[in-house]
């Protein structure tokens, strides 16, 4: 008989007090918690009352952490360091948990060899086994002599004492580039707990990165899953620990950190399961990463007075009004393979999304291969669903809460929501308008606080087969806006997440002004942006003008073909390149609270997003938005 492996958080890991901690780790779903002394010390309440305030949430106090330089001690300091045990012991009986963490020792006086810190455990095992305790040696990255959990394995295999087992964590392993595969050597019921973290990939000192810039699994740049996959293949039945040092973390909501960190979990024992058939894994089972198609519709939220303005845009962009939905006041705008809504309904999500952002995008749905196996797995990590009164003969479309409240659907070709068009609309053209030759959605641009950006990161990656790239640095004129595009199926999706904290950043302000994070542009994809351009000019809409140092710039930078470089000039398009191709770029002018509309055009083999170009574009639309008369410096 086996049972569903324990899922635990260390508390150091959310911020708030003891209280707030538990309730949120309760509420994510986690059976238990790692403590840490300073967690409680300035807790009113004695540990007898901390540990029955930790079981009344639901919870189990799994480990108590950590116990320091023990190991290699000369005497007498030796002695104190058991006698010092002995007190700790006395606290975990009195919180009522059987597990130490002990880290391998970084005291100056250590001597080393691995005997002789052997001898140590079994000394140490003999007191925690007279008490029914158990005590779990880990190897910190930078610890004196055992900085590798091979070594504190061979630790505890020579102590050799039913007391004494191992723990390992994904952040000292990986951190120091180990190969984790050496975990699968050690047998699964010697390792008595496991510790995971992720972390971005970032040189400097292991200590410093371990305490400030741990994430969780999936968020980070470290093989996690890789480790784990090692960590499952001996047997390992124990509980699946997070322990994770942010300083992000400590300043968010303690929910929304305990939700992703539970999210984080399953996701990752569902990537293990995915890349490990043959072993068998005690985790809720969830449909496999959804398979985007295409971005099914774009929907704007906007009112009666703004709509003009709007639509005004859309048609300058060749964009045609070809229907309209059957209750709603949503009307259909087409061209090539795109579909936008504009919704000036003064009831529902839409009308919601307007009050609070002004005209904005308030919902987006993609199309995949199976839309109810989408949803099973986005509930099965932990997402919200939208519940929606749908109109008799109208059609139920599955929908989460995504970013800034917008609404995220999924719609699939092998149920009736492939008949979404004709069931809820009115379509009354028979083919989409060439209009200016675009063709697709490319990328959707959401700009959020900084402190989002990993939630949001990690709940595109665990839902849909799609992979981040490596965060970029986004220069505006008043500081910095970290970008991380996240992309799958071939680029049939593209969202690119932009977090902000100067409030004077363009994106900053956007933020402010738009009361939160949103989509701030929309990027569509045309095969000819040449054409597209003559035509936009033509249709009279409002393109933005790069200015003409640009592009002597981009001469300087690239080596251009002169008749290249002169029909960019001519057209007001902007060109970025790397190793897999070159990157067009045509921008609007900003509309409501700095959104703005992009049009691109891309070789097959260039995967970014024009960052390089980002603060001409923002340059541009500050001069294009400073109202006529104003000094021009
Ligand atoms: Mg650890
Ligand atoms: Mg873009």
């Amino acid at each position: 008989m086996t049972s569903r492996m324990k899922t635990c958080i260390a508390t150091v890991s959310i911020s708030g007090d003891f209280r707030d901690k538990l309730a949120a780790i309760a509420a994510a779903g986690f059976d238990g918690i790692e403590i840490f002394e300073q967690d409680f010390l300035t807790f009113d309440a004695s540990p007898r009352e901390v540990g029955a305030m930790v079981r009344d949430h639901g919870l189990e106090i799994m480990l108590f952490q950590p116990f320091r330089d023990f190991e290699g001690l000369p005497d007498p300091q030796r002695q104190r360091a058991l006698t010092r045990a002995e007190r700790k012991f006395d606290l975990m009986q009195e919180l009522g948990t059987d597990l130490m963490l002990v880290c391998s020792s970084v005291h100056p006086e250590a001597m080393g060899g691995i005997d002789r810190a052997a001898a140590d455990f079994y000394a140490l095992g003999e007191r925690a086994g007279r008490r029914g305790l158990r005590v779990g040696f880990e190897a910190l990255a930078w610890g004196r002599h055992v900085n590798d959990h091979r070594d504190a394995w061979e630790v505890v295999r020579r102590a050799d004492h039913p007391h004494v087992g191992l723990i390992v964590d994904s952040f000292h392993t990986l951190a120091r580039k180990l190969a984790p595969d050496s975990i699968r050597r050690i047998p699964g019921d010697r390792i008595f707990f496991v510790q995971l973290a992720d972390a971005p990939a970032i040189e400097m000192d292991l200590l410093y990165w371990s305490r400030h810039f741990r994430n969780m699994p999936g968020e980070g740049d470290l093989d996690v899953t890789g480790f784990m996959r090692a960590v499952m293949a001996t047997g390992y039945a124990g509980p699946l620990s997070l322990e994770i040092f942010n300083d992000q973390f400590r300043s968010t909501l303690p929910r929304l950190v305990a939700q992703d960190g539970h999210r984080s979990l399953l996701n990752l024992m569902d990537q293990v399961r995915a890349a490990e058939p043959a072993l068998h894994i005690e985790m809720p089972a969830m449909p496999p990463r959804a398979r985007a198609e295409a971005v099914e519709f774009i929907e704007f939220a906007t009112s009666e007075a703004e709509k003009p303005h709007l639509e005004g845009l859309l048609a300058g962009l060749g964009f045609a009004a070809v229907g309209s939905h059957v209750s709603k006041a949503v009307t259909l705008w087409r061209q090539g393979g795109i579909n936008l809504l504009v919704n000036t309904e003064t009831r529902g999500f839409a009308a919601a999304a307007f009050v609070s952002h002004g005209t904005t995008v308030s919902d987006i749905a993609i199309r995949v291969d199976d839309a109810g196996a989408t949803m099973a797995r986005a509930l099965a990590l932990g997402a919200e669903q939208l519940e929606q009164a749908t109109p008799a003969g109208e059609l139920s479309i599955p929908a989460l809460r995504g970013i800034g409240g917008s609404v995220l659907r999924f719609v699939d070709a092998r149920s009736d929501l492939g008949q979404l068009w004709d069931v809820d609309f009115r379509v009354t053209a028979a083919a989409a308008p060439a209009g200016a030759g675009l063709t697709r959605v490319d990328h959707i641009a959401q700009t959020m606080p900084r402190g989002e950006m990993l939630s949001w990161t990690l709940f595109y990656t665990s839902l849909f087969d799609a992979e981040k790239h490596p965060m970029v640095d986004v220069a505006d004129p008043d500081g910095l806006v970290r970008s991380q595009a996240i992309d799958g199926a071939g680029g049939a999706l593209r969202f690119t997440l932009n977090g902000v904290e100067a409030a004077r950043t363009q994106a900053g302000r956007f933020i402010s002004d738009s009361f939160g994070a949103s989509v701030q542009h929309v990027a569509f994809a045309t095969d000819d942006i040449f054409a597209t351009a003559e035509r936009l000019r033509a249709l009279g809409f409002p393109l933005l003008d790069i200015g003409a140092n640009y592009f002597d710039d981009l001469d300087a930078r690239f080596d251009l073909d002169p008749g290249l470089l002169a029909r960019l000039r001519a057209g007001g398009i902007l060109y970025d390149r790397d190793a897999g191709g070159a990157f067009y770029q045509l921008y609007s002018g900003t509309f409501s609270e700095g959104r703005f509309f992009e049009i691109v055009q891309r070789d097959p083999g260039y995967n970014g997003y024009g960052a390089p170009n980002a603060p001409f574009r923002i340059a541009a639309q500050r001069r294009a938005a400073r109202p006529a008369g104003m000094p021009r410096s």
